[in-house]
């Protein structure tokens, strides 16, 4: 497994993989990896792909008043579990290499970040949208390999790519869970023991919200009023929202009619933890 920390050495490494025939697949992360990180390195190499991981916490998408510096790192940890995964190439690269002083440049994708997180965390997928496109110029792969556990993260970059033409596939990979339903996520380090068996709410809202919707109801705000009792049990700190939006455009639905993402953002203590899950309504008469 080859680590790498410049842009030059990453374009290097993976021209060499293309120019032997290799499939590449890419699956860019902030690090501090879990189980959830390492399926979307088993999905590509499922594919039969040769991986490149990229580790970078990226400025760019974090809030001055977010937790930027406290975000957690371990670097000789992810790097093993890169090297037992079977990993190819990790890049690594400091803010600085990310980064030219001048950098001015943003990408903005519409519509799709009008909700949900979008409000909350002003700028955000500015600033992930326009990491994503510098790493994918950084390492031009076939497929990229991205989490629906991030649903609005997952649609910005779909959209992205199919906009602007970027010569890649994203590949959406399912949200690795807890035994006990919790999403997993980097942030969940930061639950104290209580948070943590409080945290389990978010799932079981969406759970419950699934199971309403599978036995026939329609109506989005009485989804959202018993997925809200259920998360106000667990006396979470703040409840940023608790949403039903269309799958495809993201945008507020009333009755739930087609394809809907219901997603939560839920803060215990400092911890804002996110969560959704994507349900179709069962057909007319069924
Ligand atoms: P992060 O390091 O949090 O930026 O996540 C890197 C990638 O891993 C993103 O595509 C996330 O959606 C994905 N990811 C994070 N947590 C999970 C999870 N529990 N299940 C599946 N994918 C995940």
């Amino acid at each position: 497994m080859q680590v790498v920390r410049t842009i030059r050495e990453a374009r290097a490494a993976v021209a060499e993989a293309k120019a032997a025939g290799r499939r590449v697949g890419f699956v860019p992360t902030m690090g501090f990896l879990h189980q959830g990180h390492l399926s979307l390195v088993a999905a590509a190499r499922q594919d039969g792909c040769w991986i490149a991981v990229s580790i970078f916490v990226n400025p760019l998408q974090f809030g001055p008043s977010e937790d930027f510096e406290r975000y957690p790192r371990d670097e000789a940890r992810d790097l093993e579990l890169l090297r037992q995964a079977g990993v190819d190439l990790v890049f690594v690269p400091t803010a600085a290499e990310m980064y030219p002083p001048n950098a001015v440049t943003r990408i903005h994708v519409e519509r799709l970040t009008e909700h949900l997180c979008g409000p909350w965390r002003p700028g955000h997928f500015d600033g992930v949208a326009t990491v994503v496109a510098k790493l994918f110029a950084i390492v031009p792969a076939d497929r990229a390999y991205f989490g629906r556990k991030d649903a609005q993260q997952l649609a910005v970059i779909g959209r992205m790519v199919r906009d602007l033409d970027l010569p890649i596939e994203v590949v959406g990979c399912d949200t690795v869970r807890e035994p006990d339903g919790l999403a997993m996520s980097s942030r969940n380090v930061y639950l104290s023991a209580d948070e943590r068996r409080r945290a389990t709410a978010l799932y079981r809202a969406l759970c419950l919200a699934r199971d309403q919707i599978g036995a026939g109801e329609r109506d989005v705000s009485r989804v959202a009023a018993a997925m809200r009792r259920v998360i106000d049990a667990a006396s979470p700190t703040q409840v940023d929202y608790v949403s039903v939006v269309d799958a495809e455009e993201l945008q507020p639905v009333e009755r739930i009619d087609r394809r809907v993402l219901i997603a939560v953002a839920v803060r215990f203590g400092g911890t804002r933890l996110i969560d959704n899950v994507v349900v179709d309504p069962p057909p007319a008469g069924s």
